[in-house]
């Protein structure tokens, strides 16, 4: 498939849609993307045609709907280049997956006084599972700033990583700012001193090749609803040699091998880090909006939304009063601004009369607006429908809520 951006939004259903009787300019993605039809189809046939629940059936649609379950965890596994299909844990979210690694392996290995090393730019979701391990453990959670532009310099990294650090946790690309992080080299210094390092790569997956033996991670986290897939399912990745060791993370049906009333032994990898009833039509759905990126080719996708974003740039950096936050070398498509002193809120309300979706506020983010001093900002993002001319609505919204409040 070539990418012609007027196709893939005929994918897309809810690009059809009218808001305030003016077409949607859906400028949200970066909270969650939207969905193709294919994702969609693919949800109502399981409940249609395959509907069963999974691993315990010997029944025909219990295998089936197993084999396919299962189909889509390997689909997984390659697209992310992960060494094992079994180092693949279905969870809700990053949010999930996260939390899974601080209380499972951040509460076996952590010790008082040992170190929790994060970024100044994470997502709440990936601050405040380390914060409250950190208080539970009598651990100290250290954060490294970033610059100016939103960039994290490397020589401070290097320096914060001590003999105490025991995990460095870090966004792969920054959800309030889209600096794009970088990871590879920050887990090979990492790893000179045997720290294993998370991504939280929520905001990388549909903008990049993320390749995990490349990147050489030890945990990977990532949300299928900002994937062009369904809610309600993520990914965490986890090398085979931390799984193997690490308690499980919840307890109950299918992550057990045998149980009596005194004793319980665990089911093998994944398994024992997927208790209960899975959501099974939502991996099934993901399988499906993976096939839809590899079908529109990873390089393509980034090569259109670095052209839409290098647009969208300098159309918002010309509009007098607006100051962008997170100028790095490297970002995703993220556009995070004030206009002035308008209220992010008050700015919003009147850029949505424009049938535009823009997020305003903190973005979970709240001590990256701390450290700018600000409440909050206007945040675009894009994704792989949006179009220049998308843009260009934005700044006629822009230059009217300057109007209403200049
Ligand atoms: N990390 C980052 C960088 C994010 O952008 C988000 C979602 N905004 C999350 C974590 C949490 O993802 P979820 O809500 O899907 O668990």
């Amino acid at each position: 498939m070539s990418f012609d951006v007027k196709n893939i939004r005929n994918d897309f259903p809810i690009l059809k849609r009218k808001i305030y009787d003016k077409p949607l300019v859906y400028l949200d993605n970066a909270a969650t993307t939207q969905k193709p039809q294919s994702v969609i189809d693919r949800i109502s046939k399981y409940y249609a045609e395959e509907n069963c629940n999974i691993h315990r059936g010997v029944h025909s649609l219990s295998q089936e709907a197993t084999t396919a379950f299962e189909q889509t965890r390997e689909q997984i596994a390659s697209f992310i280049n992960a060494p094992g299909k079994e180092e693949v844990i279905f969870t809700k979210g990053t949010t999930e997956s996260i939390n899974l690694v601080a209380s499972s392996f951040g509460r076996k290995v952590l010790r008082k006084g040992d170190e929790v090393l994060i970024t100044a730019m994470e997502h709440h979701s990936n601050l405040v599972p380390w914060q409250m391990l950190c208080y539970e453990t009598n651990a100290k959670l250290k954060v490294v700033p970033f610059n100016d532009k939103g960039e994290i310099e490397i020589a401070t990294y290097r320096k914060m990583i001590t003999d105490k650090t025991r995990l460095i946790a870090i966004a792969h690309v920054s959800n309030a700012l889209g600096t794009i992080n970088p990871v590879k080299e920050m887990i090979s210094l990492a790893h000179e001193k045997d720290i294993p390092v998370l991504v939280d790569g929520a905001q990388a997956l549909s903008h990049m090749k993320v390749d995990i033996s490349e990147l050489d991670c030890d945990f990977y986290c990532f949300s299928g609803h900002k994937a062009y897939g369904p809610m309600g399912m993520g990914v965490l990745y986890a090398r085979r040699e931390y799984l193997q060791t690490m308690p499980p993370y919840q307890s109950g049906g299918e992550m057990v091998d045998r149980v009596s009333f005194y004793e319980t032994s665990f089911n093998e990898l994944p398994f024992k880090f997927e208790a209960g009833t899975p959501n099974v039509e939502a991996v099934l759905g993901m399988g499906a909006a993976i096939t839809y990126i590899e079908n529109l080719g990873m390089e393509n996708i980034a090569s259109y939304e670095k052209e839409l974003l290098e647009y969208a740039t300098n159309k918002l950096n010309a509009i007098d009063g607006l100051k962008l936050y997170g100028t790095a070398d490297r970002k995703a498509g993220v556009l995070s601004f004030m206009i002035g002193d308008i209220h992010p809120y008050d700015a919003g309300t009147i850029i949505d009369k424009y049938g535009i979706a823009v997020r305003t506020g903190h973005h979970c983010a709240q001590p990256v607006m701390d450290s700018f001093g600000i409440p909050g900002t206007i945040r675009a993002s894009l994704a792989i429908y949006n179009t220049k001319e998308e843009i260009d609505i934005l700044v006629e919204a822009i230059q009217q809520v300057k109007k209403m409040f200049g």
